[in-house]
């Protein structure tokens, strides 16, 4: 086996010759005055001002790093509904029946609308839509999954069915799992890329986007905000706040209200077509029931396995995650003992104490945040309905509108027990909790 030191520290998708994201980051310093600002330039803050701009605002956008420099060209590109962690009946018993299927409607909107917002933008960002095979984990997950998904399929039109451990080979070249289940529309693509057709887009409809600008305040009254940075002051009516996992901690009210979490992929070396069809037969994304999910997938080229999980702690080292993971995919897939990991790579998504992602606005400042891990179909949608509610259009509505957005007594952002929940739901997961 290849030791972790030979890996390259960055992400696979940044190889890509088509990924070019510093053609999209305005050379000069930002305006004195927009009509919006967007600090983050991920899916959140571009779907933002892509909207934004078409509809004929002066929008600036910016970003500590380079445009798109967070999860948004880092993520494992799985692409699927996001269902809300506390699935349909914890939502019903949260919020009761009615309003459980609108937000469990509105993650499959998530995803139907990426894919047809790239198809309709002409978006060249690999989109496979195969589906994902979902691998039980634990024998006694096997009939709550199948329960858990006639309901969605009934109750959501959900389309997928489920696969006997008998039949699993037909899905995934592993004895790992003791049966599965098949997302039919679920799909994967080339995360970068996404975000390249994001950053191409916004620009042509007008936006302005700046890297290299750290946003360290944001005050001001209702509609006459002002935004500093480091070298720049921007005065705006609006200003949207699409930080995610790296919100800064002096964006007091957010950070106190999300959980960052690190969490890692790498990638294989290229391996022979008939080795990745042996291990991915239908070339679907790939997911499992464990809490400490490990999602998995082929690289677009059908070369590479790309395999992502949790890393066990924010500040984990790249050499730690990378053997952890390396670990886990040989696990899943033995026949990959000798194969050499080329790439690993990092970042930090954002969770909340309810595992909801969260829009709204506090003290005139909009914002679209804490999408649980689970953000390629949702930062896109929370991104547009954010704009649309800048616009006063009704179509910003979303369900998750009148969801209270809560912090934890004490909390200040700082996630010191995560490396305990992260080690109990490991054991959970081996106990087959
Ligand atoms: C390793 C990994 C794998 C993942 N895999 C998947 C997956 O397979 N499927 C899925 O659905 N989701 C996945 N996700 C989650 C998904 O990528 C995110 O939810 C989504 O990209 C969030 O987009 P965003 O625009 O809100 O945030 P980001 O893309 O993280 O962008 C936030 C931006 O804000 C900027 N910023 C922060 N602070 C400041 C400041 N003070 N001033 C200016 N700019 C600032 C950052 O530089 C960053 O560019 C994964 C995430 C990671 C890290």
């Amino acid at each position: 086996m290849t030791g972790p030191q030979s890996y390259t520290h960055r992400p696979y998708w940044w190889a890509d010759s088509r990924f070019e994201p510093d053609r999209f980051s305005q050379p000069n310093m930002p305006p004195e005055r927009a009509d919006v600002v967007i600090v983050g330039a991920g899916y959140t803050g571009l779907s933002a001002a892509l909207t934004l701009a078409r509809a004929g605002r002066d929008v600036v956008v910016l970003d500590a790093e380079r445009p798109g420099w967070g999860c948004s060209s880092r993520n494992g590109g799985l692409l699927g509904p996001s269902f809300h962690k506390l699935g349909l009946k914890g939502l019903e018993q949260a919020y009761g029946k009615n309003k459980a299927r609108a937000i469990m409607h509105e993650s499959l909107d998530c995803m139907r609308s990426l894919v047809s917002f790239v198809k309709e933008e002409n978006i060249d960002c690999d989109l496979n839509m195969r589906g994902r095979f979902r691998g039980v984990a634990h024998p006694k997950h096997y009939d709550s999954l199948a329960r858990q998904l006639e309901t969605m399929q009934k109750e959501l039109g959900l389309k997928t069915y489920m696969i006997s451990k008998a039949d699993q080979h037909k899905e995934i070249g592993s004895d790992f799992y003791h049966g599965g289940a098949v997302y039919e529309e679920d799909g994967t693509l080339q995360p970068a890329l996404l975000l390249q057709g994001l950053l191409e887009k916004a620009t042509d409809a007008g936006a302005r986007i700046y890297g290299g600008q750290s946003v360290v305040d944001v005050s001001g009254p209702e509609g006459q905000l002002e935004v500093r940075t480091e070298t720049a002051v921007v005065r705006a009516k609006n200003v949207i706040v699409a930080t995610n996992g790296y919100t800064p901690k002096h964006l007091k009210w957010f950070s106190r209200r999300l959980i960052p979490i690190r969490s890692a992929v790498i990638s294989t070396e290229e391996l022979p077509e008939s080795k990745i069809l042996e291990l991915s037969p239908n070339l679907r994304g790939h997911g499992d029931t464990h809490r400490l999910v490990f999602y998995y997938r082929p690289s677009p080229d059908g070369k590479r396995m790309v395999f992502g999980g949790r890393a066990g702690s924010l500040k984990e080292k790249p050499d730690q995650y990378v053997s952890h993971l390396g670990t886990a995919m040989r696990r899943i897939y033995p026949q990959l003992e000798t194969t050499k990991v080329e790439y690993g790579w990092s970042g930090v998504v954002a969770y909340t104490f309810d595992h909801a992602p969260h829009v709204g606005m506090v003290e005139g400042v909009h914002y679209a945040i804490g999408y649980c891990g689970s953000g390629v179909g949702r930062a896109v949608y929370f991104g547009r309905k954010t704009a649309l509610k800048v616009l006063g259009d009704p179509d910003g509505h979303t369900e998750l509108d009148s969801l209270s957005f809560d912090s934890k007594p004490f909390y200040n952002g700082n996630p010191w027990f995560m490396p305990m929940m992260i080690r109990w739901h490991d054991f959970a997961d081996r106990m087959g909790w």
